[in-house]
């Protein structure tokens, strides 16, 4: 689990023990930037909960560990080794654990699914109208249709007997008519 260390001022401090390795990240936040740094340290499993304490000029941090004890200067965003005889010890605090972590970084807004077209209600301009699926269009008697194989076929009628014909049929098919 990892522990946190609040630095102020927009900045904190996370240590994880990873293996046999320490992790440190800091996350700074100003003006609504998210930055992340961090470093890794071979120093064997923490014994402790690492500890802080506020020292001029920055914060010291401190893991013990089985191969010895680290201590570590925070100054602005960066990390350094310290003098383990600069530790104060009667001004050190422990860390506090935390679930989250460091903050992972800034995740891009998911996208949004398209809203679908709305399918268009008819259109009216003076004695046209339009209207889709099927696209139609209406002008006056005119009604012209797209997308739409259906297109109206003058019904024909033979002249001598009156039977429906085809267009283009030569012959009434019921009595044989002459018909062009
Ligand atoms: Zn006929």
């Amino acid at each position: 689990m990892p522990y946190q260390y609040d630095l102020g001022l927009g900045q904190k401090i996370y240590l994880d023990n990873s293996g046999s390795t320490t992790v440190m990240t800091l996350a700074s936040s100003s003006s609504g930037q998210q930055q992340q740094s961090g470093t890794q340290v071979q120093t064997g499993t923490w014994t402790e909960v690492p500890q802080a304490a506020r020292i001029d000029g920055g914060v010291l941090l401190r893991c013990v560990t089985a191969q010895g004890v680290f201590v570590w200067q925070v100054q602005g965003t960066q990390i350094g080794i310290a003098d383990i005889a600069a530790w104060p010890a009667d001004q050190a605090v422990a860390l506090q654990p935390t679930e989250a972590g460091p903050a992972p970084m800034q995740p891009m807004a998911p996208i949004q699914p398209m809203t679908p077209l709305e399918p268009m209600a008819p259109m009216t301009m003076g004695n046209m109208r339009m209207s889709t699926n099927p696209m139609t269009m209406q002008m006056g008697n005119t009604m012209l249709s797209m997308g739409n194989d259906e297109a109206p076929k003058a019904k024909q009628f033979c002249t001598q007997c009156g039977s429906a014909i085809q267009a283009g049929d030569r012959f009434c098919g019921s009595c044989g008519h002459q018909l062009q």
